[in-house]
């Protein structure tokens, strides 16, 4: 569950320069969809050096979203995107809201007209729609507000940037998220845009992942520097991602000593746990420390995610040799040559397994590093001495390293297996390093 710690310590030499979203749609609201525009936006407005003061979700009602133009512009925020509602159906009303938030009349833009109607005619499924009905879809999406200028359509429908006297600019995109990010560089390379663009001043930004650390402890830490750092130019968020502690750390340009400094003390603080301070991920570490090497996996409780998570990078049949999913004592046995025995004796679930499995894989798929998970995944199946969260992890070599860890991890059944998939890509990071 993400946690944010510490937050919103900034200060700068000019005013900020501030940025408001309204994704729209009813689908959002009733939780049909997940927002994927909004967050994205923030990052880019974030990078560009806006504020982003706010991020609303309204539903296809017009009042709705006058409404949150309204309140943005009376934020005094500079510049706002919407996202949604530039269809052909009568529902997508954001260009019509935007013109009246704008006092100006809709023009037919003509050449738009004509570019949308090419569009549509390679769609062949709309040949069984009625010329008139389809005429007049490909009309309203040719509308734009006067003064503005329109995007290059990237599926039908044209964005818009509307410039707004004495008001915030407004990029205007349409709701698909692929559309929206494929149209966004025109965007911000218009005139209007631009001129707003021209008064930020962007961000610069480091972040550090820590893993095995509980998240007190670096609140503690942050405490502790800012009693002889003074951190205010620095905006830090710490939060728990995948079970490891993410800190982002954000701030303007003659800053970046004690961005540094601050940096400096969280190693010396923490340097066992520290293992990325150039923001790249443990799953890109890994595929760099694999490169050249191969990988065997065996999975119970995990049913393949760690096979999943690492073959997710592009070029892992370089490294990653095969898994299997042993989720049957005699699975195990017979394709991973666990002794039956030693399952009997220990338990399916226990340390001893776990590394009969790590070396069943290693050898199984002539591999130099082997990893084997086995644990209680629930809800069911927890006793007092093997509780729901028991998960045993073991990473072995051919040269005779093993690395092993036997936590109770927390959280419902697929956080335990996703906490259960880093712990040994961590494991693994660490015997290869
Ligand atoms: P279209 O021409 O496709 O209708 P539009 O600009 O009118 O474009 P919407 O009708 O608002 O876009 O949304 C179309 C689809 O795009 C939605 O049904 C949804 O699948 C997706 N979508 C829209 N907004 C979002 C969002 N914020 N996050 C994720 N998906 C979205």
């Amino acid at each position: 569950m993400p946690a944010a710690l510490a937050c919103r310590l900034v200060s700068n030499d000019g005013p900020d320069v501030r940025a408001g979203i309204v994704v729209t749609g009813t689908e959002l609201l009733t939780g049909l969809i997940t927002d994927r525009n909004g967050p994205w936006l923030a990052q880019r407005l974030g990078e560009l050096g806006f504020e982003v003061a706010h991020l609303l979700c309204v539903g296809d009602r017009p009042v709705d979203l006058a409404a949150a133009l309204r309140f943005l512009a009376d934020q005094g925020v500079d510049l706002v995107v919407t996202s949604g509602g530039l269809g052909p159906t009568a529902d997508d009303l954001t260009t019509e809201v935007v013109a009246g938030f704008a006092g100006v009349e809709l023009e037919l833009d003509e050449a738009l007209e004509q570019q949308i109607a090419v569009i549509l005619a390679r769609f062949r499924y709309l040949a069984h729609f009625s010329p008139q009905a389809l005429r007049a879809a490909n009309r309203k999406q040719a509308m734009v507000p006067r003064g503005a200028q329109a995007l290059d359509p990237v599926g039908t429908a044209p964005g818009l940037v509307v410039p707004v006297d004495g008001g915030p600019t407004v990029i205007v995109l349409p709701g698909p998220p692929r559309e929206l990010r494929e149209m966004w560089p025109a965007a911000l390379a218009t005139r209007a845009a631009r001129d707003v663009l021209a008064r930020t001043q962007p961000f610069a930004s480091a972040r550090l992942r820590l893993f095995g650390l509980p998240e007190s402890e670096i609140a503690v830490t942050l405490r502790e520097v800012s009693e002889t750092l003074d951190l205010t130019p620095l905006e830090i968020t710490t939060c728990l991602r995948r079970a490891e502690i993410v800190i982002d750390i954000r701030h303007r340009p003659g800053a970046e000593a004690i961005r540094d400094a601050l940096i400096e003390a969280i190693r010396a603080r923490h340097a066992r746990h520290l293992f990325s301070t150039d923001g790249t991920s443990l799953d890109d570490q890994l595929a760099g420390l694999l490169r050249g090497r191969r990988i065997g996996l065996a999975e119970s409780c995990t049913g393949g995610l760690l096979a999943a998570r690492l073959t997710e990078q592009p070029g892992s049949s370089d490294y990653v040799a095969g898994g299997v999913v042993a989720y049957s004592n005699a699975a195990k046995t017979k394709l991973l040559g666990v002794p039956a025995e030693l399952i009997e004796q220990h338990g399916a679930v226990s340390p001893e397994v776990a590394r009969a499995m790590a070396d069943g894989a290693r050898e199984r798929f002539s591999a130099g590093t082997g990893v084997g998970i086995t644990g209680v995944a629930g809800p069911g199946g927890g006793t007092d001495a093997k509780p729901v969260g028991y998960v045993c992890i073991c990473v072995t070599t051919s040269d005779g390293a093993a690395l092993a860890r036997d936590p109770v991890l927390p959280g419902d059944r697929a956080e335990i297996r996703d906490r259960s998939v880093t712990v040994a890509m961590h494991l693994v990071r660490r015997v290869l390093t």
